[in-house]
């Protein structure tokens, strides 16, 4: 058999790349071998608004919506230190703001802003599905047992199919989305960092006719999330009568305490009252799972004619519902490389680099965000300390409690979209967040200062991908000392206004100006994240913030007076 393009697994990954590529490319052959027959459950099932994103992008949102998942609108979180009982939540939405509206309804609105919660089982398959109808060829039942190398090149793969019926597979790209399988990166014995302090098992199992906590006009929810004294409990509804309830516990917890796996996730549901009341007259379906041991990143994840995608490439913590998030916009990034590679016109080995660094990143940060979140739980051994690891990393001598502060306000933010994220958080939600748990006040940079002026002593001029429209563009931004400035969306508005002003008031002027004359149109959120970007900038080095009595204060603003 001869392809283009040859894709192990059929999961988010594997049938995201597919269909990027057939989608810009219809003339591609592109072949996914999947292992099992689809619909098969998997673990993962929360999903953030990056993925309908995608799933728009795609072209399958609509099948995605016609399954009449549950909406999920955020989380309702009781975390903290024992005795804590506080329950709060992380939206998507302004609460209260999520209007009825009948299903299924369209992507747009405040549907754009929402996310899934899904059966696995029946997403998977919609979007294997969907990779068929768009050209891709999809062979189930058919994994992949060896992969022949040559040097640093798949030479070809061999498949088996459910008969036991072998053949070999030539093409001039391998996508490996294989998940923990990890086909390609163990056969090229690709080492894997676990940048962690966490060592944390997971145990769940699905429940027929729980109830669903939380309904939210039309089909909306929130995902429940559950601190108990040695660990979490996950809380999903996945339907109108299916429901994935899940224990995340310190592999020592587990050793230590004596039980079968089955005894500690009944005793640990058992412990919780608001989720033993959710099941009072459910069902388990008996067909509990465990895993462990999933932080890790690919020390390389693409060679002469190969990628690492999804899971096969790294994956963080359940904690933040970002499996399938880094999954699918990194299957995005594999699909649009491809596709620049074979047109030729912008270098391949940049194209390479720049999909391990983006993807390291964003899979590193969601890490160092995951063990932030557990040092907030202090349950989980000290990590407040091993947040002086984490800054260390990053170029920074920090104390315990310096680092946790530095993390807490934004230390780890993304700048991929544009926009600052920190794993599943915007800078406000983390800084809300840090405020809550150190007990500290917690201030902004533009309420104390009014004078903001760059700093790029040092920085290095280049270009970072920008993933659109099948195409990687390439960017400017500047690189110092590990950190990335992007000149890119809401990044480069600021960015334009800070190299002309350095009045608060005329730079948040002169971005809203940089941003129309870009063709910016979300003005709402312009004017929700620019000082979030602002922050980023102050705490990343590349803008130098002081007070002046005699220039006016943010304060001053009619937007803010707002
Ligand atoms: C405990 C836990 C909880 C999680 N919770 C969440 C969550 O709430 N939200 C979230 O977004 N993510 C979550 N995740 C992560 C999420 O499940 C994964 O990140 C996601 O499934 C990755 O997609 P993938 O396509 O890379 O891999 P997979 O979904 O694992 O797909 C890989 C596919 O490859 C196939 N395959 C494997 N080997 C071969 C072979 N040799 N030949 C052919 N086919 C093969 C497999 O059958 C499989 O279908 C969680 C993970 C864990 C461990």
């Amino acid at each position: 058999m001869k392809c283009n393009v040859a894709i192990i697994g059929g999961g988010p990954a594997g049938s995201t790349v597919g269909t990027f590529l057939r989608k810009h490319r219809p003339d591609l052959e592109v072949c996914i071998f999947e292992g099992d027959l689809f619909p098969r459950d998997h673990v993962g099932e929360s999903q953030l608004p990056a993925v309908p994103v995608i799933l728009n992008e795609l072209g399958v949102w609509d099948k995605v919506e016609a399954a009449d998942f549950p909406i999920k609108l955020g989380a309702r979180y009781r975390w903290g230190p024992e005795g804590d009982d506080d329950l709060w939540e992380s939206l998507f939405i302004r609460d209260g703001e999520f209007q009825d509206q009948p299903r299924p309804g369209k992507y747009e609105g405040q549907r754009a802003q929402t996310a899934f919660q899904v059966d696995r089982a029946i997403f998977d398959e919609i979007l294997l599905d969907h990779s068929a109808e768009m050209g891709c060829q999809v062979f189930e039942e058919t994994r992949v047992v060896n992969v022949l190398r040559n040097g640093d090149a798949v030479d070809h793969l061999v498949v088996k199919d459910k008969t036991g019926e072998e053949e070999t597979v030539f093409a001039d790209w391998f996508v490996d989305a294989s998940g923990a399988s990890a086909t390609i990166r163990k056969a090229f014995d690709i080492p894997v960092d676990s940048p962690t302090a966490l060592k944390n098992i997971a145990i769940w199992d699905y429940w027929q006719n729980a109830d669903w906590a939380e309904l939210v006009g039309v089909g909306g929810t929130l995902v429940q999330v559950m601190s108990l004294s040695y660990g979490w409990l996950w809380f999903i509804p996945l339907g109108p009568t299916r429901t994935s309830i899940g224990l995340v516990t310190s592999a020592d917890y587990y050793k230590n305490c004596g039980l079968s796996t089955d005894a500690l996730y009944r005793e640990s549901i058992a412990k919780e009252p608001r989720i033993t009341k959710l099941v009072e007259n459910a069902s388990r379906e008996d067909r509990l799972q465990a895993t462990k041991d999933w932080s890790f990143i690919a020390g390389r994840m693409a060679g002469e004619n190969w990628f690492l995608v999804g899971d096969a490439s790294g994956f963080a913590d359940p904690i933040l519902a970002a499996g399938m998030t880094l999954a699918m916009t990194g299957a995005k990034r594999v699909a649009f490389s491809i596709l620049e590679i074979m047109r030729g016109e912008v270098d391949e080995d940049w194209l390479k680099g720049e999909y391990e660094r983006i993807q390291s990143k964003h899979v590193g940060n969601h890490i160092r965000f995951a063990n932030y979140w557990y040092s907030l739980n202090g349950k989980f051994t000290d990590l407040r300390a091993y947040c002086s690891d984490i800054a260390r990393n990053a170029g920074l001598e920090l104390e315990p409690d310096d680092a946790f502060q530095w993390l807490g306000t934004g230390g780890f933010t993304d700048e991929f979209s544009g926009i600052p994220f920190a794993g599943t958080f915007d800078v406000s939600a983390i800084k809300a967040l840090a405020k809550k748990y150190s007990g500290q006040p917690i201030s902004w940079t533009f309420q104390k200062n009014n004078v903001f002026e760059l700093r790029l002593e040092g920085a290095r001029k280049d270009v970072v991908g920008v993933y659109e429209d099948g195409r990687v563009h390439q960017v400017e931004c500047y690189f110092r000392d590990g950190k990335t400035l992007p000149m890119y969306l809401l990044f480069g508005f600021v960015f334009r206004a800070l190299q002309k002003e350095r009045e608060i008031l005329f730079i948040w002027e002169r971005t809203g100006f940089e941003a129309k004359r870009a063709g910016f149109t979300r003005t709402r959120e312009l004017a929700r994240v620019w000082f979030e970007v602002l922050e980023v900038l102050v705490i990343e080095g590349w803008v130098e913030a002081s007070f002046d009595p005699a220039v006016q204060m943010m304060s001053q603003a009619p937007i803010m007076r707002k």
